[in-house]
């Protein structure tokens, strides 16, 4: 039987042969690949700076202490979403404002951003400093609408692009709308290091203070062992820097070929149309295709059946993803119930994540859509 991941890296002799000149050059950590790997990536992005660290949570927390987000201060969310992003908000002493997604692509709607802010109370919209964007399985969120509710509100924009690198909103790529952004690099991402992220913004005054906190507080004209602000070690190690280089190199390829599977599923999924929602790219947006997700309609399919049968068929799926208020952290902080944002709910119980990797191919893609409509016919009976 042929076993599908979820998720696979594509790593080739490129990545081997640079990581193994960086173990032998002695220098693992503070050398010039990781510097590189800014440079690069920067241009790649179009952001004057960005500043590499150990992973995107380590950089969704650097942003949001850049942003001056601090205790008792606000900021706008979307519960859809990886942990991280509702959490980097909780590491600064701040509370997440979670408003619920849009029913077609999934990302916040900004329609029920102006009518959260509106019901808040006074003192804590007092309190309310930012919005964190997320651009949520690979496409951007409808940053028109949020940048004016940004500028009506006198808002900041930080981006967590983590799953959308090289997806764009009207022709402008995501992570140069905020403030500051981040990317990351997780072996599930489009792109890998292992562990790692990226935090990429226009502000000189930002980027330094970013690249002091990930290095224990130290600013560049200071001795080792002196340190200026409270700072982690959220710092890339130049192996890692190293897969990134060679990884950024076919990152295009990458992307290119991430759009032509998801063609692929569209075609052989879309006769299904009424079991089976696929995903929906939104005018004007281009997809990047972290993940493949299906919402599977019929009420009477339970979800959690269909992967474990699928399981047993060697394919792997995921639930994608699970509401972050109804985690029970979440929950006991704050209260939070079901039914608080049924959108988000109601896709957290019925989609699923498809494999998805760059070495996939149409017969691949073939074969996963014939087992998994063999069992939701199954299951629908
Ligand atoms: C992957 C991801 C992150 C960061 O994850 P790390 O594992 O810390 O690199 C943050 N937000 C979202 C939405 C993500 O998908």
């Amino acid at each position: 039987m042929k076993i599908y991941p979820i998720a696979q890296p594509y790593i080739t002799k490129d990545e081997e042969r640079e990581v193994l000149k960086v173990l032998r050059s002695g220098s693992l950590s503070l050398g010039p690949k990781y510097q590189e790997f800014e440079k690069k990536f920067a241009k790649k992005i179009g952001r004057k700076y960005a500043c590499a660290v150990s992973s995107g949570t380590a950089g969704l927390h650097l942003a949001m202490i850049v942003a001056g987000i601090g205790a008792g201060d606000a900021v706008i969310t979307t519960p859809f979403s990886f942990v991280a992003s509702a959490n980097c908000i909780l590491y600064v002493g701040a509370r997440p404002i979670f408003v619920d997604i849009d029913p077609a692509m999934y990302n916040i709607d900004p329609k029920k951003i102006e009518q959260t802010i509106i019901n808040l109370s006074a003192s804590r919209r007092k309190k309310l400093k930012a919005m964190l964007v997320v651009h949520i399985f690979g496409q951007s969120a409808d940053m028109s609408a949020i940048q004016k509710i940004a500028k009506k509100y006198q808002l900041k924009i930080i981006e967590d692009a983590c799953e959308s690198i090289e997806a764009t909103y009207k022709k402008r790529k995501v992570g140069t709308f905020g403030e500051s952004a981040v990317f990351a690099f997780y072996p599930n991402k489009q792109i890998t290091t292992g562990e790692g992220g990226m935090i990429v913004t226009d502000s000189k005054k930002n980027y330094d203070l970013c690249c002091s906190l990930r290095n224990q507080g130290r600013v560049s004209d200071m001795q080792w062992l002196d340190h200026k602000y409270l700072g982690y070690n959220y710092r890339l190690d130049e192996m890692s820097a190293a897969v990134g280089l060679a990884q950024l190199e076919k990152l295009d390829f990458f992307i290119q070929q991430r759009r032509k599977i998801a063609g692929w599923y569209n075609k052989h999924l879309v006769k299904y149309g009424e079991v089976i929602q696929l995903p929906t790219v939104a005018a004007g947006n281009t997809h990047s295709w972290f993940v493949y997700v299906i919402k599977i309609l019929p009420k009477n399919i339970k979800r959690d059946l269909v992967i474990k049968a699928l399981a047993k068929q060697g394919i792997c799926t995921k639930p994608y993803l699970p509401s972050i208020h109804l985690f029970d952290f979440y929950r006991k902080k704050f209260n939070y119930q079901k039914g608080d944002f049924p959108v988000s709910e109601d896709v957290s119980a019925n989609s699923l994540a498809l494999p998805f990797y760059v070495n996939l191919k149409e017969s691949d893609i073939s074969y996963i859509v014939k087992k998994l409509t063999g069992v939701l016919k199954k299951y629908g009976k």
